[in-house]
């Protein structure tokens, strides 16, 4: 099959968050799998910075390749993309975002037939390459090059929209008469994502719990009529994990690569977590590792809320992240108080992840909704146990065999859940049969592709 993304990041070349993980990793599967893959993204100031053979193309394309033959073509636009940020500065998003990623998403389109890449399937990421679709469908399907061309659009999160004031709307180039209800109209503003999912021809989302959950009213953030209109063509596939990132066996940031087999080497990155976070070396209190944005959906809020009470049980609390101001200066005040159990990292510090989640005992992870989660699937290849909230991807991917689950979001939940997790801790025998499924559960970006690829089997029928 031939298998055009299209996405505003993707690693190695930018990323603001798990977009950019699968956007980098899926194309490697598929490719693997024997598909002819290419990627199309905007050509960002940074994309310099991952230090890969950038060649030009034309005028304002250039490419790199990934995997084997991938080839990524990056879309370039001066008064667009030449800037630091993808999506905004530290005075919010950038005020003409929808001009950009209408841009792009039309010129993406005119790429694929100048470099006359027939695709069957072009698979969309997020609000930012969404309008492919309705444009597609509605300036470019009277050209045969076009018109058998089948979308999909994946949502990653759908708390993201890109929803723009209607005065915007003939920047994109349609007609007003898609200005409606059944169109882009979304309470009389612009709603790119809306526009996807109307004219993709299949929907998904990272997995099938969340695929659900965003038919609701609670999660579907004004969509959720939509989406059960297009239920017939909505799924959930989860996301995979990177395992030649992420593997205890060979990770070197961390003190002692370990295994199933020899477990008792995870002792050791226990140890130098808590030499390195300044924390008691005892291996006997339970370090309760998170690696999270610091943000309410992330759970900050009961967590934040339960932290007293969570310091004054015998525990280690390694936090690294950071986000809302409000959450930064509540942990802040928490670690002042708890200096021997709180280790604060307010920073982006990807060696110290490793070392959490090789180090801990329990990741937490209570996310008041959570389209997949990364975190979970990563700490559970570490032997790290997960305690989690029982929503979208973590309910689909952790329960009592690998992990600890909470149904009801309260902070008294957590802590009673944290506090039954200790218990189960100090039964050794227990706690090395739990860190035995754990490791064993097989979360690869192989078993999401063969999904993938039966989606696009379905939509080209
Ligand atoms: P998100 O909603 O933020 O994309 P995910 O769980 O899907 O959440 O993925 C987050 C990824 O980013 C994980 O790999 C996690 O380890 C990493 N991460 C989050 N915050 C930090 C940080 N402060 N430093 C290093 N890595 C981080």
């Amino acid at each position: 099959m031939k298998i055009a993304m299209v996405a505003s990041e993707m690693v190695p070349f930018a990323k603001t968050g798990g977009l950019a993980d699968v956007t980098g990793a899926l194309p490697l599967a598929l490719e693997y799998c024997g598909h002819e893959v290419i990627l199309i993204m905007p050509g960002y100031k940074c994309i310099m910075d991952a230090k890969l053979k950038i060649s030009r193309v034309s005028k304002d394309i250039t490419t790199a390749v990934i995997g084997k033959n991938i080839k990524v073509f990056f879309i370039e636009n001066k008064n667009y993309f030449n800037r630091d940020g993808l999506y905004g500065d530290k005075n919010g998003d950038y005020p003409d975002n929808l001009e950009r990623f209408a841009f792009f998403c039309r010129r993406g389109l005119d790429l694929l037939k100048e470099i006359n890449f027939s695709a069957d399937i072009l698979h969309l990421h997020d609000w930012q390459a969404s309008l492919t679709a309705a444009y597609l469908k509605n300036l470019y399907s009277d050209s045969s090059f076009f018109s058998r061309i089948k979308c999909v659009l994946t949502l990653h999160n759908i708390g993201y929209q890109g929803v723009f004031a209607k005065e915007e709307f003939p920047k994109l180039g349609f007609n007003w008469r898609l200005f409606d209800i059944d169109g882009f109209e979304f309470y009389n503003k612009v709603n790119l994502l809306k526009g996807g999912i109307i004219f993709a021809d299949f929907i998904n989302t990272v997995s099938p719990t969340y695929a659900q959950e965003i038919q609701t009213a609670e999660l579907g953030f004004g969509l959720e009529g939509l989406l059960r209109g297009r239920k017939n063509v909505l799924s959930g596939i989860l996301n995979g994990v990177d395992y030649s990132v992420w593997d205890p066996f060979t990770d070197r940031f961390i003190m002692q690569n370990f295994s199933l087999a020899n477990l008792e080497d995870k002792a050791l990155n226990k140890e130098d977590l808590q030499k390195t976070c300044n924390l008691p070396q005892d291996k006997n209190i339970p370090v309760l590792g998170m690696v999270s944005r610091l943000v309410g959906q992330k759970g900050l809020d009961i967590f934040a809320g339960g932290l007293n009470e969570l310091c004054k049980l015998n525990v280690q609390l390694v936090i690294l992240g950071s986000g809302d101001l409000k959450y930064q200066d509540i942990l802040r005040a928490a670690a002042e108080k708890y200096p021997k159990v709180i280790s604060l990292n307010l920073k982006f510090d990807d060696p110290l992840a490793h070392k959490i989640y090789a180090g801990s005992d329990i990741f937490l992870m209570p996310s008041q909704y959570e389209p997949c989660g990364l975190g979970q699937l990563i700490s559970l290849h570490y032997g790290t146990i997960p305690l989690v909230f029982k929503t979208g991807g973590l309910a689909d991917t952790i329960n009592k065999n690998n992990g600890f689950v909470f149904s009801r979001y309260t902070e008294e939940e957590l802590l009673k859940l944290i506090n039954q997790a200790i218990l189960v801790f100090k039964n050794k025998k227990k706690w090395l049969a739990l860190i035995n499924s754990a490791m064993k559960c097989n979360f690869s970006w192989k078993v999401s592709a063969d999904k993938y690829l039966a989606l696009y089997a379905k939509a080209k029928k």
